[in-house]
């Protein structure tokens, strides 16, 4: 093993992880050679694969040409390229795009924006905004109130106000069957109750991710949920935001996962799958209604430094390129089921799964101590760690999320890069076979 330096970087822990040195396609290697096969495209980002050509060719150009044009200053071809893309693979009358550099960025904007346009709208009592728990939104203060998550709230709760949350439909857990239209309308009445008790007239919005992210594992609604949900918004004039941080950018087999449902949010965020891993991007998406009266009432009160800068947004449009020639959506949608179907093969012979379940290339696995109770095996176990470790020195990676406080489950989702072939599932699953076992 190459011998490293004590760190000077933190991240969560102290714990040391391996020196990256190069990644191609859907394989990255430490420096000692190792290869690993990125089975969870890091966090769900790097969707169309490492290294890809196409993008990186995209990017020296337009490096060559300028890597930066602050936003007050000029406009870019590329930032506006990817608005004219971005408008057009959005649900009609989401035309107003909005860039920032991270999926926190991107929750942030999406609740200012809705704030300010109440406001400009003669709704000012409007300010609550409504999510579901578990959830994750992102770390920043304001992304972090919605999050529904309390151990990485709770240290902050004097230093914001927490919002409103409902539970998110795990039917899985409840008993309840996800293909039955009344399990989603039980599930999206809750979100009328939960706006009738704190006043209708003080709700702003509803902020949901269509396919549960890590908070959930990968989590599709029942049947019949997003719909309800989104006629619940209108009715009550709730703006409807949709959190497409992970889901965007076609790993559910849609570029946007509400696509699935014909839902039309009022505003719509993504990022991961935007930049892809090439660059830090964001963007928040918008209904021409909502930003309008907001621009005619003095501007919109929010902006970063690196929004719309000129390398990302070429990034970015490069990816959605590569997305587009490769029919990387409809592969995601054909390769997940298999890689679908193969987890549940595995939870066949391993009693440790109790579920398996997800949407396109959005899929998890989650870990028992029993399926009847879907109690979560107790910690002394050390199963969780085990089950990571394993497959890391094995060469797979898969993203990890434990439970803590019963607030998800142990889970661990199974998220390679939209170019996966059936090798590469191959590969994957007889690794998790031998690392369960
Ligand atoms: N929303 C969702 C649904 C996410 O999955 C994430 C990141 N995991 C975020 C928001 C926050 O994004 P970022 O980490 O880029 O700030």
């Amino acid at each position: 093993m190459t011998q490293r330096p004590e760190s000077k970087l933190f991240y969560q822990s102290r714990r040391r992880r391996p020196l990256l040195d190069q990644a191609r396609g859907v394989y990255m290697w430490d420096v000692d050679g190792k290869r690993y096969l990125d089975g969870s495209s890091g966090a769900m980002v790097c969707n169309i694969g490492h290294s890809n050509p196409h993008v990186l060719e995209c990017m020296r150009r337009q490096m060559d040409k300028s890597s930066f044009g602050y936003r007050l200053h000029f406009e870019t071809e590329p930032a506006e390229q990817l608005a004219q893309k971005l408008a057009s693979l959005a649900p009609e009358g989401l035309e107003k795009v909005f860039f920032v550099s991270g999926g926190s960025e991107a929750v942030e904007s999406a609740i200012k924006l809705a704030r300010q346009h109440a406001v400009a709208t003669g709704d000012s009592q409007r300010y609550k905004v409504i999510s579901r728990y578990p959830s994750y939104h992102g770390c920043t203060l304001g992304a972090l109130a919605l999050t529904g998550y309390a151990p990485m709230t709770a240290p902050f709760d004097p230093m914001m106000q927490s919002m409103p949350k409902i539970p998110a439909p795990r039917a899985y857990l409840d008993g309840l069957d996800p293909e039955d239209e009344a399990t989603g309308k039980f599930y999206a009445d809750m979100l009328e109750e939960a706006i009738l008790q704190e006043g209708p007239e003080t709700v702003l919005a509803f902020m949901v991710e269509p396919v549960g992210g890590a908070s959930t594992g990968a989590l599709p609604p029942p049947k019949g949920y997003m719909q309800r949900i989104s006629e619940i918004c209108r009715r009550y004039g709730v703006l409807l935001i949709h959190d497409e941080v992970m889901t965007g950018g076609g790993r559910t087999g849609a570029f946007f996962a509400g696509d699935h449902w014909q839902v039309e949010p009022d505003i719509l965020v993504l990022s991961k799958g935007l930049g892809a891993g090439y660059a830090p991007l964001g963007a928040m998406i918008a209904h021409e209604r909502i930003v309008e009266p907001v621009l005619d009432k003095g501007g919109f009160i929010h902006g970063y430094t690196y929004a719309g800068n000129p390398l990302a947004c070429a990034a970015g449009l490069a990816v959605i390129e590569e997305i587009e020639a490769h029919q990387m959506m409809a592969n995601a949608s054909s390769i997940g089921a298999e890689l679908k179907a193969g987890l549940q093969q595995l939870m066949q012979r391993h009693e440790l799964i109790g579920d398996v379940r997800g949407k396109g290339l959005l899929l998890a696995f989650e870990l028992v101590a029993d399926r009847e109770t879907m109690a979560p095996l107790p910690r002394e176990a050390g199963a969780f760690d085990k089950l990571v470790e394993i497959a890391y020195d094995k060469g797979l990676i898969i993203y990890s999320r434990r439970t803590r406080g019963g607030y998800t489950g142990d889970h661990f989702l199974v998220c390679p890069p939209m170019i996966a072939t059936a090798n590469h599932l191959d590969e994957i699953l007889t690794t998790l076979d031998a690392s369960l076992t």
